[in-house]
């Protein structure tokens, strides 16, 4: 068989990028501001402080403005709420969001609730996500918009073809499922909904011509569990001790790439597959919130 294609995130986030700040420059020279994009962050979570930096480093090289809210992680629920509202009614911000996971004296729901829909360009909020659902113009949540984006630019097949994806998250696992089961291109495919009490879950896999996993185990999805020729998409990231690496850590995926890329015909690596691609969706939200291209 021949070599697999393995996906390059990075480049293709970085061509999407460009486009974005060509939109940017548009915008200024017609006398508009930039995009502004905020975001909270609760806590000191070193993942969270990661991702939040790297979201405030692309706005920068797309020409966003970005400002980030700290807050200590006794903030607490009504506290944050306030903030929410603020951000809600500052007419300075198009859009922000609100950096998971939080402390679990806050509740999840209560908070994503709280954003007014036409500002939630992490798409988390019921009223995006009952809009992707029935297929009306809305925010796609990010790390789904951005596997399309990636089946998209590689023109991978999908309809009428088996996908099956590992774990049934809010935020990756149930829209990336229904988006590739709707009607259209990406789409049309069938889909198998996986998760932690599902039986015979290798046989599933291996049935797959694309295999989804976010299932956030470490190199879960081994060689045995994957057809030959199939395409795989690794969202997981996880950070593992390296010693030789100067930041002490490396980061790895779902997937145990060195031994399924052997049999895959395409296969997104951890890091630069999915990752880079889920920070370019929060800035094209961000853009369309600018512009008020989704809600008037
Ligand atoms: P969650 O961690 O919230 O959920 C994991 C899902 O996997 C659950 O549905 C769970 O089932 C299922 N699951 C866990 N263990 C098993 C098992 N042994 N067999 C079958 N199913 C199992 O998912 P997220 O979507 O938030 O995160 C998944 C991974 O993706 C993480 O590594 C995360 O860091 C990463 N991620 C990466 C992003 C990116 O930009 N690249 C963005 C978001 C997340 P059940 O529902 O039954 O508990």
């Amino acid at each position: 068989m021949s070599q697999s294609v393995i996906i390059d995130g990075k480049h293709l986030a970085d061509q999407l990028k460009s486009e974005i700040a060509v939109e940017v420059k548009k915008m200024i020279d017609q006398g508009y501001n930039p995009p502004h994009l905020a975001a909270i962050l609760v806590g000191e979570d070193p993942a969270s402080e990661t991702y939040v930096n790297s979201k405030e480093k692309a706005c920068k090289e797309v020409g966003f403005i970005s400002s980030i809210y700290r807050f200590e992680s006794g903030i607490g629920e009504k506290k944050l709420l306030e903030t929410i509202d603020f951000l809600n009614n500052d007419e300075e911000i198009d859009g922000f969001i609100v950096q998971l996971p939080l402390p679990e004296d806050i509740s999840v729901d209560k908070v994503l609730e709280r954003i007014k829909p036409s500002k939630d360009v992490d798409g988390f909020h019921p009223v995006n996500i009952g809009k992707m659902v029935i297929n009306m113009p809305c925010y796609l949540p990010a790390t789904p918009n951005g596997i399309l984006q990636i089946i998209e630019k590689y023109k991978i097949p999908t309809e009428g073809k088996n996908c099956v994806v590992l774990g049934r998250s809010n935020i990756v696992g149930t829209p990336i499922s229904i988006l590739l089961s709707r009607k259209g291109y990406p789409g049309n495919a069938t889909v198998t909904l996986c998760h932690s009490k599902t039986i015979g879950l290798k046989e599933i896999c291996r049935n797959a011509d694309i295999l989804i996993a976010a299932i956030g185990q470490p190199e879960f999805v081994k060689a045995d569990m994957v057809k030959e020729g199939a395409v795989v998409i690794d969202v997981g990231i996880h950070r593992i001790a390296d010693s030789s690496k100067k930041s002490g850590f490396r980061l790895i995926g779902d997937v145990d790439f060195s031994k399924v890329s052997l049999k895959t015909s395409m296969i997104s690596p951890v890091p630069g597959g999915v990752g880079p691609l889920t920070i370019v969706s929060l800035l094209q939200n961000t853009l369309k919130a600018a512009r008020k291209e989704i809600y008037k």
